[in-house]
């Protein structure tokens, strides 16, 4: 059985340790979902999409969701009364420079297993948790010495950066568009990319006490737009750009995404590269935006 999450403060392996399948979903466009209300309440197109397609996951037994910004706030009450399958909703401060702050999120965790526990699985153990810990690092330290190996050959197309929260799958032909255009994606900032792994667990930690390391790997290392202050945000784009000499930075944002909307005016102000905003709207094809990328390529070239 599945548990459907989307947002990149729900450990996996949290979900693996308790029995499930970790899913993470990315909806499809969807421009009918939520017509009515949530369309005029201007709720944006992602949890639009999420609203409704979350629940209909095939061998889903529950839905977590994260409570990054009030639209998905807002999307997880929605989703827990009309749902057939138990909704929870994760709350991850967005202050996160006390000691509170980091406990409230790993009590968050402990509440996710019980609440998991509750869904049909088992309270993890110890152990189990760690072993799970331990098999995605694995992964992770494979991927990163891939992606670290890749960026060391010679690429062709001009290196940008994109950043940004979730996509929509359609909107993942952004990375072709960029390429058609004569760039390359050097730096993934968007949710599911880079910007969102946690930092490596501590072994040492992870088998002592797994819950707060995971918590902590977790707090510590994914900057993110709701975080106040947003200073990890911009520090991490800053390092990433210099580290992938990236000449051009697009942010990627959803109609009605104020989240990540408020961040732009920013990094023009502090970035020395040029900054590109994109609204999507799973509305319009493609091609409405194709030639300010164009355009913004051209630029850079
Ligand atoms: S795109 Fe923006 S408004 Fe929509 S879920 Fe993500 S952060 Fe929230």
């Amino acid at each position: 059985m599945k548990v459907v999450y989307t947002s990149a403060f729900v450990p996996p392996e949290l979900i693996e340790a308790c029995g499930f399948e970790a899913h993470r979903l990315a909806p499809r466009a969807d421009p009918r979902a939520g017509e009515g209300a949530l369309y005029a309440a201007g709720v944006c197109p992602f949890v639009r999409a999420w609203i409704a397609q979350a629940p209909r996951v095939d061998g889903a037994a529950a839905v977590v969701a994260g409570s990054e910004c009030d639209q998905m706030r807002r999307g997880a009450d929605i989703l827990a009364r009309r749902a057939p399958l138990p909704v929870f909703l994760l709350n991850v401060p967005a202050t996160w420079q006390t000691e509170a702050a980091r406990r409230y999120y790993r009590d968050e965790l402990r509440r996710l297993a019980a609440f998991l526990e509750a869904a049909g699985g088992v309270f993890p153990s110890g152990d189990a948790l760690a072993a799970r810990m331990a098999a995605a690092e694995r992964r992770r330290a494979r991927e990163r010495a891939a992606a670290a190996e890749a960026a060391s050959r010679p690429a062709a197309g001009v290196p940008i950066a994109l950043v940004g929260g979730p996509l929509l799958q359609e909107d993942a032909a952004l990375f072709g568009l960029v390429a058609a255009c004569g760039g390359r994606v050097a730096v993934n900032g968007l949710d599911g990319g880079e910007r969102t792994a946690p930092r490596a667990f501590d072994p040492r930690a992870a088998r002592r006490n797994p819950i707060e390391e995971l918590a902590d790997a977790y707090f510590d290392g994914v900057p993110d737009a709701f975080r106040r202050p947003d200073d990890g945000l911009h520090a991490w784009i800053g390092r990433a750009l210099a580290r992938h000499g990236a000449r051009g930075l697009i942010m990627v944002r959803y109609v009605w995404c104020d989240t990540w909307h408020a961040e732009t005016g920013r990094l023009r102000d502090e970035l020395r590269v040029p900054v590109l905003e994109l609204d999507l709207n799973d509305e319009v094809p493609l091609a409405r935006y194709a030639t300010r990328v164009q355009a913004f390529l051209e630029m850079l070239a």
